[in-house]
């Protein structure tokens, strides 16, 4: 009984190393996974008999095929890993049973990349590979060279060996999988795999396109000018050789330092640009290690603390349909509920119908569901079943779940619109919208008064907004005097907001806050975006022709033209000049990245138009100035490669005037 469990324990692990590291392609989360392998390790303990060489619990990771294979000077080990704190405390125990209380240790974030160990002799780099099997690797030094964080040439003529991890920063990842879907090919499931997938081409030309960066870990100095004694030393040694290391390492104390360290970092690692799974705690003491040494996985001076999963599997129970305010139609997952990063989900995103076709997900079917940053979490793919050929394919359903009437396909688009100009929950979604603090940041409006308004046919489309008068908002129930007054002049005061606010709260397929800001520096009235043609719109830095066309049937349809006349006799301003105060940094383009302390970033780039510049998303040789927060991310380092001038928060307030 238990040797069959056991059995098929290693059988499904196998399979999923299998499609994991050699394939690139998991199968299922690694939270599902290490659970079977706890499961696994747990009975094979109690019946260490059954314990057998090529057993998952005895390897370290997997090894691919299609390079020369290397066999690894120092061996490279995997980490014991917990997702628990308890467990975190016993690990330390042991430690301090050893050494007495109070043993250092250094906090990690573990990246969610691929190991690689480099060796440079004399300070030059002279071969990299993968760590495959901890043992052997794959030799991959041509590819490693054509990543910029790596370096070529040591600022000292040294003997090292280092250890690190390989990632592609969280935007890059999801411009390649976007690329990949337009060119018909299969996107990866996360960056982890698209970081491998990049670094084990064949051909170099194809890594050298790709956005990999590496953070530096482990430090092996074989001969150099300092030999540091502690860990911590060794990282900010590297550093000084070159090496890029992760800025957010800590030194603690004792285990609760470490413990404190996970918890912040739990939530906080959502806003950095690369993925972490969890925390690696080190012992710092470099003579400790020694003394603890390595189980046959793994090393006992270190350890993971895992992040609650952002990926997990449930059944979908069924597809709904949510009409948005153009009218386009997004199917959404309904879920059994799951705990998932801390929270529980029993909805997720599936995009559109092209999505759906493209995973081939039916109902009834085990979906793996993905949780990254704040954004709702996503069905990134059918798990494998052999039930899933039994389901029915899921069929598009042809009329809007709102209003009844068919939905139509757009040219150009991939999303199916309701395009019936009554249909109640597109007008609703559009005044929602346009009370939004991306919009017309009228807050004292929420979803619920307007949802009252509606209902009382006191307001159908946002130009009702300007009709209403104060006894019109009594007339809502619990609303009183103060409020009335407080909804009433909120949406008076409304009407001198700049431009791009107006053309954002708008809902012109498409047109989204970026957009509008980017139409308003080239339009800068209203009567511009009247007479625009579509090959001027066109010309507009980052307006395609798709969003050209749609402007330009907005602003020559009848109805709209004579909305638009209303807004101006209710007294709008349509102020674009307003917003600029002066012209200290016209002509500057800014690409803000990483958390600022003082201000958000929202607020530092209405500073910078505010004084004439302009933002953007994206770094380029165009770009004037990064302006470089906390925890900035791959942009920083495309400014650095691209020589782009770096700016920190202290001087961009000086550059602004601010302080
Ligand atoms: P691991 O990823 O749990 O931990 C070891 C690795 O952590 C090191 O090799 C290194 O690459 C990395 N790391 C990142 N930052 C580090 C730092 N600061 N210091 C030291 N190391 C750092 O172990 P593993 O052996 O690479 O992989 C096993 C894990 O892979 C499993 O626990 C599971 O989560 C996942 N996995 C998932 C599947 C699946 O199907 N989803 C299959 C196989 C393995």
């Amino acid at each position: 009984m238990v040797q069959e469990r056991i059995n098929f324990l290693r059988e499904e692990l196998n399979k999923y190393s299998y499609n994991y590291y050699v394939l690139d392609n998991p199968l299922i989360s690694d939270f599902e996974y290490d659970k079977l392998y706890k499961e696994l390790e747990e009975l094979e303990k109690a019946n260490p008999l059954f314990i057998t060489p090529d057993s998952p619990t005895q390897r370290v990771g997997g090894i691919s095929t299609g390079f020369k294979e290397v066999r690894h000077k120092y061996r490279l080990y995997s980490l014991d890993n917990t997702y628990n704190y308890d467990e975190l405390r016993k690990w330390y125990e042991k430690i301090t049973n050893e050494f007495g209380n109070n043993v250092e240790l250094v906090c990690e974030l573990k990246i969610d990349g691929l190991a690689i160990a480099l060796a440079y002799k004399n300070g030059s780099f002279v071969h990299g590979a993968t760590r495959g099997n901890g043992i052997v690797g794959e030799e991959i030094t041509q590819n490693l060279r054509t990543i910029k964080a790596i370096p070529l040439k040591l600022f000292e003529d040294a003997d090292v060996e280092v250890r690190g991890e390989i990632y592609m920063p969280k935007t890059s990842f999801e411009k390649l999988n976007e690329e990949n879907l337009a060119n018909g090919e299969k996107p990866f499931a996360n960056p982890r795999n698209a970081a491998a997938g990049s670094l084990r081409q064949l051909d170099s030309s194809i890594t050298a396109k790709r956005d990999l960066s590496m953070f530096t870990y482990t430090p092996i100095i074989e001969r150099a000018k300092k030999q540091p004694k502690t860990h911590y030393e060794g990282i900010q040694y590297v550093k000084e050789l070159g090496f890029k290391v992760n800025p957010n390492i800590r030194l603690v104390n004792n285990i609760e330092g470490a413990i404190e360290y996970c918890k912040e970092w739990e939530t906080k690692r959502f806003s950095l640009d690369y993925a972490t799974d969890g925390v690696v705690i080190k012992v710092n003491n470099i003579a400790y290690q020694n003394e603890l040494g390595f189980t046959s996985r793994a090393p006992k001076w270190a350890t993971a603390f895992k992040f609650p999963p952002e990926e997990i599997s449930t059944t979908l129970r069924e597809i709904e349909l949510g009409v948005g305010k153009t009218g386009a139609i997004t199917p959404v997952a309904v879920l059994d509920p799951v705990n998932l990063a801390g929270s529980v989900v029993s909805r997720a995103s599936l995009h559109n119908f092209d999505e759906i076709r493209r995973l081939d997900v039916r109902i009834g079917d085990r979906v793996l569901i993905k949780k990254a940053a704040e954004i709702i979490p996503k069905v990134i793919k059918v798990c494998d079943s052999p039930e899933h050929e039994n389901l029915p394919i899921y069929q598009v359903q042809r009329e809007c779940p709102s209003c009844g009437e068919p939905i139509s396909e757009v040219e150009g688009e991939v999303n199916l619109y309701c395009l019936n100009q009554k249909c109640p929950a597109v007008l609703r979604a559009k005044l929602e919208y346009w009370v939004s603090k991306e919009a017309m940041d009228i807050d004292s409006v929420g979803p619920s008064v307007i949802e009252k308004l509606y209902n009382l046919g006191l307001v159908k489309s946002p130009i009702d907004f300007y009709r209403l008068t104060v006894d019109d908002f009594l007339k809502l129930d619990l609303v009183k005097e103060k409020s009335a007054n407080n909804m009433y002049n909120a949406i008076q005061e409304s009407k001198s907001k700049p431009l791009s606010k107006f053309i954002t709260a708008l809902s012109i397929r498409n047109v989204g806050k970026e957009t509008a800001e980017l139409l308003v520096n080239e339009l800068p009235t209203l009567e511009d975006f009247k007479n625009a043609e579509i090959e001027k719109l066109a010309e507009i830095d980052g307006i395609g022709e798709k969003i050209a066309k749609n402007i330009y049937e907005f602003f020559h349809n009848e109805h709209n033209l004579q909305t638009l006349e209303e807004f101006k006799q209710f007294g709008f301003e349509f102020n674009n000049s307003a917003q600029i105060k002066t012209d200290e940094l016209a002509g500057k383009t800014f690409v803000l990245t990483g958390t600022l302390q003082s201000m958000t970033r929202d607020e530092a780039g209405d500073i910078i138009k505010s004084k004439g510049g302009k933002t953007s998303s994206s770094v380029s040789k165009k770009t004037s100035f990064v302006i470089a927060g906390e925890n900035a991310g791959s942009k920083l380092d495309k400014a650095l490669s691209l020589g782009v001038i770096i700016l920190n928060e202290d001087e961009f307030k000086k550059m602004a005037g601010i302080e």
